[in-house]
């Protein structure tokens, strides 16, 4: 058995996990030994703004030298993990599903390639309930850890000040597109 902490940070897109990336690669957060970013957004529709997330995360984690895995995209199958709740609003029980769909995939990568450990920046947006992030996640983790860390918003912002993100106006889903 390994003391050490092996890290999966899930992430929706560059705009959102670029401080929570940075403070990792500097190592402003305590107990993490390893970091890996996780891109599993298989919500995220139509298919070319997935790819342009995709690709603005590449991007950034290439730049600060950051190990990056990519999760399988297929719509169809998160779709149907969340049918019967398409009029559900933001912050309903679409998105605690949603949320889950995407914890247990870490949860099954973790157990297979020697991560003990899960945290995500699915709640920084300001759409997002940070609190809902966090029961998902302890309901979906099982044996694997959960870390509800509080990422600094003012390094997240700094950043998104100074970079050229590609940046979406809604969540994600079709569900989510704003007027
Ligand atoms: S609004 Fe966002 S979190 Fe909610 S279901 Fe859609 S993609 Fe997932």
């Amino acid at each position: 058995m390994t003391n050490k902490t092996n890290l999966i940070l899930m992430s929706c897109c560059a705009p959102c996990s670029a401080g929570a990336i940075k403070q990792l690669v500097n190592g402003e957060i305590p107990g993490i030994d390893e970091f890996i970013v996780m891109f599993f957004n298989p919500n995220i529709y139509p298919m070319d703004e997935y790819q342009k997330r995709l690709s603005e995360q590449i991007k950034y984690c290439e730049k600060l030298g950051v190990k990056y895995v990519v999760g399988d995209y297929n719509h169809d199958d998160w779709k149907k993990a969340v049918c019967g709740l398409e009029n559900e609003p933001e912050r309903g029980l679409r998105c605690s599903k949603c949320f889950a769909y995407r914890f247990c995939f870490a949860r099954e990568y973790a157990k297979k390639h020697g991560f003990n450990a899960i945290a995500s920046v699915f709640g920084v947006s300001r759409f997002k309930s940070q609190s809902q992030v966090d029961v998902a996640a302890k309901e979906s983790c099982g044996d694997i850890k959960y870390l509800p860390i509080k990422w600094d918003e003012n390094l997240r912002v700094k950043i998104n000040r100074e970079s050229n993100f590609y940046r979406q106006n809604y969540c994600g889903c079709e569900f989510s597109f704003r007027k």
